[in-house]
């Protein structure tokens, strides 16, 4: 696969904890001469219209998404749906519950703050949410500008990340299943985000078996030359032994320049076309 380099299947817009406008992040997509794009923000479809309407303008091909949080064994796991219905009404219902479980979530998180000698208010995050979904980015934010520590990375180090004193978790976190029957159920493909963060590589081939997981998250921004082989070759496995051929997918997570464990500029991490084209083709409305 030698084709142009000119898709991006993973970013966020301020619709959930990216820093930019779906209409921003559009502009910066063109820019760098990205073709074939989708916003896939956490449990949020808010950024989708802006980003097809803008995007479209500019000439790019954009793919409604979504990137799920679920919990799988304990371990925090994102499953990214695309072209599905992001109109659906009963998808519209849940993540507006959702939206509602993270309000709550952040009057506890602040109240663990509070326990380590660290005071800020819902207001100073609220600051930071531009009307999408809450998420500890937006605490980190807040933590920054009064001053309790420098960067986003400390905040999550020393706070924030699981296993850390103030982490919360979502008081009801969807199951992995869960996530892939919402996807299929408004006829999208269910793809699992970044697995390199969770260990789980061996269970993959049952996602797909029993729950009908559609593709892996092959080409992430963090995933290095040797666990991005170890997903060509895993696909590879589970196509042969199940017969079917999974979607590789692949992007850059991109929510700000400054944003990531290395940070990078939007148009870094680039996806083959040839990628994406298969994903535009396998549609499940037409199945
Ligand atoms: P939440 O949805 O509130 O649990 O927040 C999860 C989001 O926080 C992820 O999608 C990332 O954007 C960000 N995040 C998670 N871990 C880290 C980390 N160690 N450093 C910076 N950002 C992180
Ligand atoms: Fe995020
Ligand atoms: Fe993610
Ligand atoms: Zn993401």
């Amino acid at each position: 696969m030698n084709g142009p380099k000119n898709s991006d299947l993973h970013m966020h817009s301020t619709a959930s904890d990216g820093g930019y406008t779906p209409a921003e992040l559009m502009e910066k997509c063109k820019k760098a001469d990205l073709e074939i794009i989708s916003l896939t923000d956490h449990d949020s479809v808010e950024g989708i219209d802006e980003a097809i309407r803008v995007g479209n303008d500019l000439g790019l091909q954009v793919i409604p998404g979504i990137e799920f949080s679920t919990k799988y064994k304990g371990k925090s796991v994102h499953i990214l749906g695309y072209q599905f219905d992001w109109n659906d009404q009963n998808l519209r219902a849940l993540l507006a519950n959702q939206k509602q479980l993270r309000r709550e979530r952040l009057d506890t998180i602040i109240q663990r703050l509070e326990a380590v000698g660290l005071h800020i208010q819902a207001q100073d995050v609220l600051k930071h949410v531009d009307g999408g979904s809450i998420g500890r980015p937006h605490v980190a934010k807040a933590l920054i500008a009064a001053g309790y520590v420098s960067d986003v990375a400390e905040a999550f180090e020393r706070y924030l990340a699981e296993g850390k004193p103030c982490y919360v978790e979502k008081s009801q976190e969807m199951t992995v299943q869960e996530a892939i029957d919402w996807i299929h159920r408004t006829g999208g493909v269910a793809v699992v985000a970044h697995p390199d963060y969770y260990g789980v590589d061996h269970d993959l081939i049952d996602w797909v078996r029993n729950w009908g997981l559609d593709g892996i998250e092959v080409y992430h921004r963090d995933h290095d030359k040797d666990a991005v082989k170890r997903y060509e070759k895993l696909c590879d496995e589970i196509d042969k032994q199940l017969g079917i051929t999974l979607l590789r997918t692949g992007g850059s997570d991109f929510h700000h320049e400054d944003y990531g464990r290395v940070p990078e500029p939007l148009g870094l991490t680039r996806l083959d076309n040839h990628f994406a084209e298969i994903l535009l083709q396998r549609n499940k409305i037409n199945k």
